[in-house]
């Protein structure tokens, strides 16, 4: 019967040590009956015994789960944002964190009658996407572009760019350490987004057994976790129009690092923006008038 395979599977996940065995047998249940399985249970909808494309849907799943796998690739999707995005394996999974970024971008350009954006290491293409949706709703033109360079991650980046195609993102095959300079010159950016890979030796050698599994280049930065902002922030400056944001996403002990990267290329206004829960979570600066990168794409 069904209810017996749920309480199997709550029991099989906290006999894996998985913490929140109870949300994560609702959520995998969610996904193999529907969204209201708990009322369907209640009201006897479910006395039945599963079929055997259930049972094995649930068996392929808790044992990928048992096994480390993050739930979010195990069911192959993540909210962000209220949106539902397509993740799995190769793709960062949004995290909540990353709202910080999306509200920040939001704020900031909110009040132009049209905005030009490009989100740099994409992945899943959560926050252009969110930013899409809220210059949306707000009636503001925009025209945002996605960039992604790995392919895995770029599979998924199309995906939900596809799913969310009223929104209009544009996607791009991009290296976002390594443009062309046709890539960036003249674009006249009212912002770039970016989160990029920015965790260190040492983050990287005290992964969550769950984080293991998602992408080395999406979450290591370098030695130091900084290599993404000092380049960025050089590299897409001509990108910008003159008085252009740039906002990243930082690890909570990088604030001053970062800010001080910004400042060093000139950027003006740089500040931290901090998360729900007080940590510093963004960082910022703004390009303005007459500035020009002194980086040179000829060599
Ligand atoms: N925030 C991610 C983590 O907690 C890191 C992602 C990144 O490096 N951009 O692991």
């Amino acid at each position: 019967m069904v209810k017996d395979c749920y309480a199997s599977v709550k029991k099989r996940l906290a006999q894996a040590g998985i913490e929140d065995f109870s949300f994560e047998t609702d959520v995998i249940f969610e996904e193999v009956f529907s969204r209201s399985f708990k009322l369907d249970m209640m009201i006897g909808r479910l006395d039945r015994k599963a079929t055997d494309s259930e049972v094995s849907r649930l068996n392929s799943m808790v044992e990928r789960r048992c096994k480390g796998e993050p739930l979010q690739y195990v069911i192959g999707k993540w909210e962000f944002y209220g949106m539902e995005l397509s993740v799995g394996d190769g793709v960062l999974i949004p995290r909540q964190d990353t709202e910080t970024l999306v509200d920040t971008a939001f704020e900031l350009v909110r009040q132009k009658s049209s905005v030009r954006a490009t989100d740099l290491c994409s992945g899943s293409g959560c926050i252009a996407l969110a930013l899409a949706e809220l210059l949306n709703k707000n009636g503001t033109q925009y025209k945002i572009t996605a960039a992604e360079l790995y392919d895995k991650a770029f599979y998924y980046l199309e995906k939900n760019a596809d799913r969310y195609s009223s929104l209009n993102v544009r996607v791009q095959k991009l290296d976002a350490l390594n443009p062309d300079s046709l890539a960036v010159n003249g674009l006249d950016l009212d912002i770039i987004t970016c989160n990029p890979p920015y965790l260190d030796d040492e983050d990287m050698s005290k992964l969550q057994r769950e984080v293991s599994f998602e992408p080395k280049t999406a979450l290591y930065g370098s030695s130091d976790g900084l290599d993404y902002y000092r380049i960025i922030s050089r590299v897409w400056k001509n990108a910008l129009t003159d008085g252009g944001y740039i906002v990243f996403e930082i690890g909570y002990k990088q604030s001053k690092a970062v800010e001080s990267i910004l400042q060093g290329e000139g950027y003006h206004s740089v500040r931290t923006v901090s998360d729900s829960t007080e940590k510093p979570r963004v960082v910022l600066g703004q390009k303005t008038c007459g500035s020009r990168s002194e980086y040179d794409f000829s060599d």
